[in-house]
């Protein structure tokens, strides 16, 4: 019978209203109390709760080690294991334990809910039922995923897009791993093959790292600002389309010339489908040409956490970095 670690971080679906009306995550115990439907799969559940609950928004670098380090405490013990996380920043969470566990041979199964646990129409049971049965099935998916209003997701290459409805996630520029209808249809062409490698859980980051989505009006002198942020290494510049920005000069130098002071910047699509193409157009030709590396059809929450990764993993060896930005290392982007 496979063993499945179910860690709870918080999020929508542990959450009740507090007295002046707003959400909050509480400790609502064991789950499989809350859900006695899980104990119909053929699986045993443990548990593990986070000393602090968390709505998804107070997510932060700390928060992905100490989750990195939960899995690689537990990863001889268990088959596969389920993040309970709130879905506001779930694609950032999945996308940096993506980067931090290497050689992964076990699914590791994000999921949440966008309404509480406790609520009559809650997708919250659903979801957490489909991905306990994914992560115990036969078909093993050695992945960080999300699992969401019945699809699962390669982690890195979700992201959410919609607030309100059930069907929270999507994923343009990858297919679904998993179907959920009345039977779970596998896309196993795209899912990852096993490693035969120990596992390496990799423990350090660098928050030095930014995000610009640039607009119309922009000016060379706002973005000085953000270049000059003390220890900033890199930039994640969410451009239009396939990868273009204004040709206007300040704007441009501004850009050089943080280039030029080390700072590496990433040039990420503000579209969730299709990919960066530098070049293609005149007002990305440039980019190119001062050094601003393409991000191909990277998500910006897996190049954010790339980034981080990188950085904390090869710290000072720029060109290292460099090279690696340019690699699909986690199925999170396809070839430049
Ligand atoms: N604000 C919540 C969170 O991300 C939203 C959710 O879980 O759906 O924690």
């Amino acid at each position: 019978m496979k063993k499945i670690l179910v860690i709870y971080t918080g999020g929508t679906i542990g959450m009740i209203k507090d007295s002046s009306n707003s959400l909050k995550p509480v400790n609502f115990g064991k789950i499989t109390e809350r859900v006695p439907e899980l104990k119909h799969i053929n699986c045993s559940i443990s548990h593990y709760t986070f000393k602090k609950l968390i709505d998804s928004s107070n997510v932060t670098p700390e928060f992905y080690i100490e989750l990195a380090e939960t899995i690689e405490k537990n990863y001889k013990s268990y088959d596969g294991f389920i993040i309970l996380h709130g879905t506001d920043t779930m694609a950032y969470s999945a996308s940096a334990l993506s980067f931090m566990l290497e050689n992964l041979n076990k699914p590791v199964i994000f999921t949440g809910s966008q309404l509480p646990l406790g609520a009559i129409r809650t997708d919250a049971k659903h979801n957490l039922i489909t991905a306990v049965e994914i992560a115990a099935g036969d078909v093993i998916i050695p992945e960080v995923c999300i699992y969401f209003n019945d699809q699962l997701f390669r982690g890195n290459r979700a992201e959410k897009f919609s607030s309100s409805q059930f069907d929270a996630f999507q994923s343009l520029n990858y297919p679904t791993l998993v179907e959920a209808g009345t039977s779970l249809q596998y896309n196993h062409k795209f899912i990852s093959k096993k490693s035969s490698k120990k596992l390496i859980v990799h423990k350090k980051l660098n928050p030095n790292i930014g995000l610009v989505r640039i607009f119309p009006g922009i000016t060379g002198n706002w973005l000085e600002h953000i270049f000059s942020v003390e220890g900033l290494k890199a930039v994640v510049l969410e451009t239009y389309g396939s990868g273009n920005a204004p040709t206007a000069d300040p704007f441009l130098k501004t850009l050089k010339s943080a280039i030029d002071k080390g700072i590496i910047i990433l040039n990420v699509s503000q579209c969730a489908g299709g990919k960066v193409e530098q070049g293609k157009y005149e007002t990305s030709k440039r980019l190119k040409q001062m050094g601003i590396i393409s991000g191909s059809d990277i998500t910006t929450e897996a190049a954010l956490t790339k980034l981080m990764y990188l950085f904390g993993r090869y710290p000072n060896q720029k060109k290292k970095i460099e090279a690696e930005l340019v690699k699909d290392l986690r199925g999170e982007m396809s070839k430049n």
